[in-house]
């Protein structure tokens, strides 16, 4: 039996210790960890304990044979290896993804194998985001805020969630929730579904440059002319759109639910807005109904290229293919499974496969590879700019200002709150 000692910067942000031990083929691996118990300095962002399970909990479902150990940080680096050996006791090969530790022991002649470090990010970062993330956290409860996150936020994001889920599941918490302040980390239409939701309460969205693209690719004046052409057509629209959009529809629907909606409609024609290509899925869907698809698009679900799909499915054959209903149809007909962002993650607990090949926004990989750690996904997607704009630091500025609240006028709100009841109650 091998045992290899791995020592490696851990990433609790970004489950990077999974990452990095999925790299290791020895049969044994004991984890060392840089341990203020040992150092007995206060810049260790989490103590031994808190780090330990953190590990233990990424590693909850693998078949690995691993122990936990507490190391001194760096500080010696004379005495360093001495003292890791005695407590690490035997060991075959050393993995690291660190240049220094990489050095000190080869300068000992002990093996050692560079690991491939997919997600990097440094102690000096990590240690500032927990300092934002504390902060954040207590001044959630002393304002008596909810913090609501899409799960294509940055993964740092995720640590300040009360909860984390896809725009329907977001729009049924905006409407359960009894804090006073809802802080939205999302995009401008999911934060303003959640004024319309509670317009008693204080919405703030992180910054007002989180604006949805395919939201604002309705212009309602040729809406009311499309409606006017197809005057027996019943108005769906996709909930990424605007409130004075959402105002002008029937009903509102979301990736999740857009077929049970559509289907439940007592109209044969649909006038469906703003995405083409999820109209195009609930065609294909339900052909007894005449979907009218609205010309509008995601930037980044259109770009995903059939060519890359391809590619990762010679790559990884055993991959079942999970695709968002915002791609194309050619993406889309590759699919073993099209379903909402957080209809992937259930359907990635529940699957016998090991591996997915992921057709949505990049970010969506780390948030399955932390719901579902004992499983391997590969992203054929590619980044939303503007999910990515929220950041801690100005999540802290909004909260503690109260800035970049979200308002809709009243004659909007009202009429935009019917089309939403009836997508939330579908
Ligand atoms: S992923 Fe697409 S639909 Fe979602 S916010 Fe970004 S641009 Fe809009």
């Amino acid at each position: 039996m091998k045992t290899a000692l791995f020592i490696g910067r851990f990433q609790p942000f970004h489950e990077g210790h999974l990452d990095a031990i999925k790299q290791i083929s020895e049969d044994e691996i004991i984890i060392g960890i840089g341990s203020s118990q040992y150092s007995d300095t206060s810049e260790n962002p989490h103590s031994f304990k808190e780090r330990k399970s953190m590990i233990e909990k990424s590693l909850q479902n693998s078949n690995t044979n691993y122990k936990i150990i507490a190391i001194p940080d760096i500080h010696d680096e004379n005495n360093w290896i001495d003292h890791v050996k005695n407590i690490a006791g035997n060991f075959d090969v050393v993995y690291t993804g660190n240049d220094w530790v990489e050095e000190l022991f080869e300068e000992k002649n002990i093996q050692v194998k560079k690991l491939k470090i997919n997600i990097n990010i440094s102690g000096t970062k990590i240690r500032n985001m927990k300092k934002l993330v504390d902060k954040i956290n207590n001044l959630k409860k002393e304002k008596q805020a909810v913090i609501l996150v899409h799960n294509y936020q940055r993964p740092e994001i995720y640590q300040i969630a009360d909860f984390i889920g896809d725009s329907l599941e977001l729009a049924k918490r905006a409407v359960e929730t009894d804090a006073k302040i809802i802080l939205f980390c999302g995009v401008d239409f999911m934060a303003e579904t959640a004024k319309i939701l509670n317009p008693d309460k204080t919405v703030l969205l992180p910054t007002y440059e989180a604006r949805c693209p395919m939201a604002g690719m309705v212009d309602t004046e040729e809406l009311k002319q499309m409606q006017a052409k197809y005057p027996e057509a019943k108005t769906v629209c996709y909930v990424n759109t605007t409130a004075e959009t959402k105002a002008h529809c029937d009903v509102c629907c979301t990736s999740a639910n857009a077929v049970e909606i559509v289907k439940n409609l007592d109209a044969k024609q649909i006038i469906f807005l703003p995405d083409k290509n999820l109209a195009n899925y609930v065609q294909s869907k339900l052909p007894e109904k005449q979907i009218i698809p609205w010309d509008g698009f995601c930037y980044v679900h259109s770009k995903i290229l059939i060519e890359k799909l391809k590619k990762g499915k010679e790559l990884h054959p055993d991959a079942k293919v999970v695709v968002h209903p915002e791609c194309p149809m050619e993406i889309i007909e590759q699919a073993d499974h099209v379903t909402s962002t957080s209809g992937m993650i259930t359907y990635a607990k529940e699957s016998d496969a090991q591996e997915f090949i992921i057709a949505t926004e990049m970010g969506m990989i780390e948030r399955l590879q932390i719901e579902v750690p004992n499983k391997k996904f590969y992203s054929v997607g590619s980044v939303c700019i503007q999910m990515k704009k929220n950041t801690l630091e100005n999540v802290l500025e909004s909260l503690e200002q109260e800035k970049h609240v979200i308002e809709v006028g009243e004659d909007i709100k009202i009429k935009a709150k019917k089309a939403l009841d009836k997508m939330i109650k579908n």
